[in-house]
This record gives structure tokens, sequence and C-alpha cells, in this order.
């Protein structure tokens, strides 16, 4: 395959003249900053945000290119991932001419954002397994499809997907390969990241929302080759990671052990769950996970899900979704939550 970044790029991104920010325009030391319109006195708060936060997150994505192993500059830091996946599309598809491709079942945000900005959407479902069916995304390719959705491991089944199939897609396609790993965190496996240096049209997704407990500050992050960076730099909106949300991920990161304690705890008890869940006779399956999550197909989903709602437990209904009919998905929660969930559970079924 020839990779050829800029002729991926939409005509009017490559040619985009960004916005220059006061901070681009001055970013030293001074005493009096009277460039940005901000209001000097301060912030009608116990602390002070009153300044315009950091563009570029320096600080932010110096800490986290050495926990990720990449170089800063290889990274993207944007307002939840769901920031990531629409810049994508605005940087790389163009409305009414291209398309993409995404594998259902699997995250709903790729078809949303696809939708928004008017962009074709071709889907190849996932096999019974739940893996990439290679032959036929390959038939799917045209000469306008720019971006292929990976989501690995995938939401809703909960599994990784094969690397080997991944690496097959990132060196037969010459437009973009996006591997989501939200739930990276909770497997054995590494990221993608590593290959970042021998594919020029991978682009790698992960987030604070998952493992790091930190769904509420909204950072995503992405993970790609400088020039692909640089090409999602010129579109975000200049300030789109704001100064809570930069200082208390630093922050985070310096906690990283708390983290990593959480992480194994959730892994822990996923398979506790999935044990103890197997053994109620309305389970059927309870899918293997690499995630925080489980997929359970269960004899009445609908029914179930209702039962659990009236009692104030709520689980995600997936029984409608291809490939996951009879199913729920269910998020680890604290022990005492999974135990919750497994009481209701033997109280519905008598
Ligand atoms: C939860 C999740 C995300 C995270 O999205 P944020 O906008 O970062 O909270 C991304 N991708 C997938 C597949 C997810 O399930």
């Amino acid at each position: 395959m020839a990779f050829n970044l800029n002729s991926l790029v939409k005509e009017n991104i490559l040619k985009l003249a960004p916005y220059s920010s006061a901070r681009d325009e001055f970013s030293g030391d001074a005493k009096v900053f009277l460039d940005a319109n901000e209001n000097s006195f301060g912030s009608p708060l116990n602390r002070n945000y009153n300044r315009y936060p950091d563009p570029h997150q320096k600080q932010l994505k110096k800490k986290l290119a050495t926990i990720k192993n990449v170089e800063a500059n290889q990274i993207f830091l944007g307002n939840g991932s769901d920031e990531c996946i629409d810049l994508l599309y605005r940087c790389f598809c163009k409305s009414g001419v291209d398309n993409v491709i995404i594998c259902p079942p699997t995250y709903g945000m790729y078809e949303v954002s696809a939708n928004i900005n008017e962009v074709d959407l071709k889907r190849v479902d996932l096999d019974e397994n739940f893996q990439l069916r290679l032959a036929e995304i390959e038939n799917a390719i045209d000469a306008n499809t720019k971006l292929i959705w990976i989501c690995s491991p995938n939401n809703p089944s909960g599994n990784l997907l094969n690397e080997a199939d991944i690496k097959t897609l990132l060196s037969k396609f010459s437009g973009i390969v996006v591997v989501d790993e939200a739930y990276i965190d909770f497997t054995n496996s590494v990221s993608f990241n590593q290959y970042l240096s021998q594919y020029p049209n991978l682009v790698v997704m992960q987030t604070f929302s998952k493992a790091w407990g930190l769904a509420g500050l909204r950072l995503g992050m992405a993970f790609a080759s400088m020039e692909i960076i640089a090409i999602m730099d010129k579109v975000k909106p200049p300030y789109n990671i704001n100064q809570v949300t930069q200082e208390l991920a630093l922050q985070a990161l310096e906690n990283e052990n708390q983290m990593l304690e959480m992480q194994s705890e959730i892994v822990t008890l996923r398979q506790s769950l999935a044990e103890t869940l197997l053994q109620l006779p309305m389970v059927d399956t309870v899918y293997p996970s690499d995630a925080n999550f489980l997929l359970v197909k269960v004899k009445d989903p609908a029914g179930l899900y209702q039962f659990l709602i009236d009692k104030g437990l709520v689980v995600r209904d997936r029984h409608k979704v291809i490939l996951c009919d009879g199913c729920l998905r269910i998020t680890i929660g604290t022990l005492s939550e999974n135990e919750e969930l497994i009481n209701l559970m033997h109280e519905a079924s008598i």
C-alpha cells in the first residue's frame, strides 16, 4: 500500500491557516498579561481560573509521553475520546463523498459522528466470535474509504480483536486505521502504540474515562505520527482541554499506582462475577471479557433489565444489537455492587 497523508486530508484542512491564540503569539514569562482580554482580578472562587489554559497541554503531554512511551508530539488530547472521533472525521472525510468502515456490534459514537459529519458509513459485521472478517472488510474498501474504526477490546462484546488481523489491515489499507483502546488497561495485551513507527496510517485512541476513573473530566487521548497529530492540532478548538482537567489529570498521572490498584481489583472482580453469573439458571452465556464489563446472555433480557431498574440497579440493554441477541452489558462494580446485582438476579428468578 502507498500511504500518502496529504492526499487523505481534506483539502480545506490542508490549506487551513489555524487560529493563532494570544498564548501562541506569546508563550514566555511576563509580569503582566494584557493580551487575551482575560479578567486580571481573578475568579469568584477559592481558586483562580481567570487565565486561558495552555492550548498545547505541554506539561500533561510531557508526563504522558513517559508513561505511554511515545513522543510528546505523537499525542493529541481531546475533550473526551468523542472529540478525537469527531476531529478525525473533520480532518479526513469529505461530506457526501468519503466513507468509513465500522465493524458492528461496536461503539455507537463512530456512527453518530459519521452522521453528524454527513459521512457515508459501511458496516462489516464481526464474525460469531466477535472477530474481524478481513476479506469482507477488504471488499468494502473503495477509493473514498478514509477511516476504518477498530475497537479492541471491543464494546459491547468485551474481547480483544486479533492483533494479526489489525496489522493486516494496517499494511493493506492506504487510509487510516483507528484502534480504539478505551479498555486496554484491563487486558494483558500491549497497546498498538508500540507500532506507531511501523505504520504511518495508525491512530490509537485511549481515554481517562475508564481505568483512570476520570469520566467526569472528559479527557481522551489519540496517539499517531507527529504529522497526523499536527493536522488534528490545527483543527481542534484552541483551548479544548480546560485548566481544571489539565491540572487534575496531571495529578492523577502522579498517582498511577492508585489506578493500577483499581485496575487489578476490577480484573479480579470480573473473573469472580463471571463465575457467579454462570451459576444462575437464567444465564446462558458470559462472554470472555478483556474489559471492565461483561456481555451476558440471559433468558429474558428485557424482563430482567426492567426488574433490575425497578430495584434501582441499571445495566445496559444490548439485546436488540446485532450479534448480541439476549444480551445485557454489565459494568464491573465494587464487590458490594456486584453482590447486589447477583442478589437481585436470584430474586428475579423466583
Ligand atoms: C467508554 C468508551 C470511550 C471513552 O469515551 P470518552 O469520550 O473518552 O469518555 C471510547 N471508546 C469506547 C469504545 C468506549 O467504550
